[in-house]
């Protein structure tokens, strides 16, 4: 998911359109915007692309200085719509709303919990809980946004809105990103800095893992609620998630994928004429791979950019249908070459072995497939969709066998130690790739287990 929020700006529903739009790729599922006038919000949330859904009219009727604003993926929760985002809660006294991306792994026992405190669920989405428990808690809402920040496990970044107010939470880990800048007299914060930057803000602030920011009364404080901890920002987000133009702790990802593409050719002594990425989001890496390799890069794959991300379709039926309909070969630049295919991931393995028979059936005579990640062993339970391990293929098959399946003439993945030299400073999350998650799963434990 992708979170946005601006505070004390005219015109904030039209500024948070404009960062749902730029974070689109972090959800297509569905998008809403909340603004909060003299303590009362109007919202508007549904199914679809930010673009489909909104219009300059709607916009002009969500009026106010302080929106929220969120894209939706969804993982824990499910599709329906009770669980879009904004979540809204309106008390007599007080309105509040929350967005939040990540994914919370002690929700059941918190829910367990507050529903025998007699609150009600409209949805099955954690992000719910998130806002029951801060109205349960006690004190301004500064303080009851602390105190629940501090009983969640997991992964979240979160904007809460109350009256001329924003609250910017990370989750003690780090897990997902989030930042803020200086726009004119108040602030904008977003999941990726690529949304700053589209706003003509390319100075950031990285909000601290553990740490709480308030926007409030036009000032800004930052607290820690948690202890320091080990970092450990999701590897995914730099991998694939993210946008290549997003800057996260510092890292571009773009130069970081470059860095992977390069330590995947440093050891690999391959005889092709040709590197292919994948688009889009391989095409860094495989210049990397391609530059280190002195081997030429090519464009060997054209992606129809009106068919959104297939893996965010739910069902396997979806997802098959619609990788033909995204890449096409340039059967020119393929025929009768030693192909080196970048990709950079394998979950289910659907794509790599569309793309080789795409790439063998416009004439390639090799296909060589590097893949600028290790091999996906585990489900993730922070908020990024590969979450039962019957459906990883890293999970049932060896390196091998994957081989053998995308019908590759050779694959190689990275290690994690090169993923990590990769990311250099930053302390990464490869729960997905080595089991070593960094909380405690709570009822996830099970899914593991079976
Ligand atoms: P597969 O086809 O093996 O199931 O998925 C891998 C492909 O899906 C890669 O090309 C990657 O770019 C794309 N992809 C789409 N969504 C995601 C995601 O959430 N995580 C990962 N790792 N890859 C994804
Ligand atoms: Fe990211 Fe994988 Fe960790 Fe999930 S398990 S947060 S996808 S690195
Ligand atoms: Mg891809």
């Amino acid at each position: 998911c992708g979170v946005f929020g601006a505070y004390r700006l005219p015109q904030a529903s039209l500024i948070t359109y404009y960062g749902l739009h730029t974070l689109q790729h972090r959800g297509q599922e569905a998008s809403g915007i909340a603004v909060m006038d003299q303590g009362k919000i109007s919202i508007q949330k549904g199914k679809g692309l930010t673009i489909d859904l909104f219009t300059k009219e709607s916009l002009k009727k969500l009026k106010g200085e302080t929106a929220v604003g969120h894209v939706r993926y969804s993982t824990a929760g499910g599709q329906e719509n009770a669980n879009i985002q904004p979540i809204v809660a309106r008390g007599l006294k007080e309105q509040v709303a929350v967005v939040h991306n990540g994914q919370i792994v002690n929700e059941k026992e918190l829910r367990v919990e507050l529903e025998k405190e007699g609150c009600i669920f409209q949805g099955t989405s954690d992000s719910e809980i998130i806002l029951h428990n801060i109205q349960k808690e006690k004190g301004s809402l500064y303080e009851r946004v602390k105190k629940t920040a501090a009983k969640l496990v997991g992964a979240f970044s979160l904007i809460v809105m109350g009256e001329d107010e924003l609250i910017a939470v990370r989750d003690q880990k780090g897990l997902r990103p989030l930042s803020f800048s200086k726009m004119e007299d108040g602030y904008v914060i977003a999941s990726e800095t690529c949304a700053l930057d589209i706003l003509g803000l390319y100075e950031h602030t990285e909000i601290l893992p553990g740490e709480i920011v308030r926007f409030y009364k036009g000032i800004v404080s930052r607290e820690r609620y948690a202890l320091p901890s080990f970092q450990y920002m999701c590897a995914m987000e730099y991998i694939y998630f993210a946008r290549p133009d997003s800057d996260i702790e510092s890292i571009n990802v773009h130069a970081f994928r470059k860095e992977t593409g390069r330590l995947l050719a440093k050891n690999d002594w391959i005889e092709a004429d040709l590197v292919v990425g994948v688009p889009d989001s391989s095409l860094s890496a495989a210049i990397g791979y391609a530059e280190c390799a002195g081997i030429e890069l090519e464009q060997g794959l054209v992606k129809n950019r009106f068919v959104t991300r297939t893996f965010i379709q739910p069902t396997q039926a979806l997802r098959d249908r619609g990788v033909r309909m995204k890449l096409s070969p340039i059967k020119d630049v393929i025929e009768g070459k030693r192909v080196v295919m970048i990709d950079d991931s394998i979950v289910r393995g659907t794509t790599s072995r569309r793309i080789v028979r795409l790439l063998k059936e416009a004439g390639a005579k090799e296909v060589h497939v590097r893949i600028a990640s290790p091999i996906i062993t585990s489900p993730c339970f922070y908020g990024v969709d590969t979450s039962t391990k019957e459906e990883l293929i890293g999970a049932r098959m060896s390196e091998e066998q994957i081989k053998d399946y995308i019908e590759a003439d050779s694959l190689k993945f990275m290690s994690v130690e090169e993923l990590k030299e990769a990311a250099g400073h930053v302390g990464l999350c490869t729960a997905c790739f080595d089991g070593a998650y960094c909380t405690p799963l709570f009822s996830y434990q099970e899914k593991l287990e079976n």
